[in-house]
């Protein structure tokens, strides 16, 4: 006979969930982190990372006492002027992928309002890579770095200084990401990203050829600081190849 304590299985009432629910919605956290998309979103911009409406942000929000894979997800919208989005064209979703709040819909000429194309993608990484951010950049080097070997399914450098910026990397150390093929939507990236994930477990990005580059962080500071590193390095291989020097 098994003298262990069973587990008791309480169910919660659904009105004690409905009032955590509102509670978490209305949450300092979940209000930050709406801001700082939109505050990251017009920075990234002003880096030619999100422009012509292209790229977007996803942040996990940090609530004290709940579990990182259950947090909220905030994530931009699709369409909009990622210069002018405030924190109210945001979306917000469950850990599972489910729209919790939409932004409200604007006057013509505004689209009417859609989460970005990215949000399966954005889920597989949180999914796969326990992330806390992730950042979907169509900066122009991120997009010629894939060019340079249009057959070669890696991106590679070594020694350059900015490589410490990469979390897991060394100044001896080669950066490794992966180039995934580029696909006429970004849901129909999602095979193909996760297996660039499962290939390369030290990588914290994926290119995706002639598109731009996918990169993560396990929180919004390390993804932010990496992101400003693997923009260095792709634009650093471009000047280096164009001065015929190796890297
Ligand atoms: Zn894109």
């Amino acid at each position: 006979m098994n003298s262990s304590p069973q587990a008791e299985v309480f169910e919660v009432p659904a009105e004690v969930f409905e009032a955590a629910y509102w509670l978490r919605v209305q949450s300092n956290s979940l209000k930050q982190t709406k801001a700082l998309v939109s505050e990251l979103s017009l920075q990234f911009y002003k880096l030619g990372w999100l422009s012509g409406t292209g790229g977007s942000v996803t942040l996990k929000v940090h609530e004290h006492n709940v579990p990182k894979q259950n947090q909220f997800i905030v994530m931009s919208p699709s369409g909009v002027q990622k210069d002018r989005m405030s924190p109210e064209d945001t979306y917000v979703l469950s850990s599972g992928g489910s729209i919790l709040s939409l932004p409200p819909t604007k006057s013509y000429p505004n689209n009417p309002p859609k989460c970005t194309d990215c949000a399966p993608l954005f889920l597989k990484v949180y999914e796969m890579c326990n992330a806390g951010a992730v950042i979907h950049s169509h900066g122009l080097d991120a997009c010629l770095v894939t060019m340079i070997n249009s057959s070669s399914n890696e991106f590679r450098i070594r020694n350059m200084e900015m490589i410490k910026g990469i979390q897991g990397h060394g100044y001896h150390d080669e950066l490794v990401v992966p180039i995934i093929e580029n696909a006429p939507s970004e849901g129909q990236l999602v095979e193909s990203l996760t297996k660039a994930i499962r290939g390369y477990p030290k990588s914290t990005a994926v290119l995706v050829r002639r598109h731009g580059v996918f990169i993560w962080g396990d929180t919004w500071i390390s993804a932010k600081t990496q992101a400003e590193c693997y923009h260095y390095l792709f634009a650093a291989a471009i000047k280096l190849r164009q001065l015929g020097l190796p890297y």
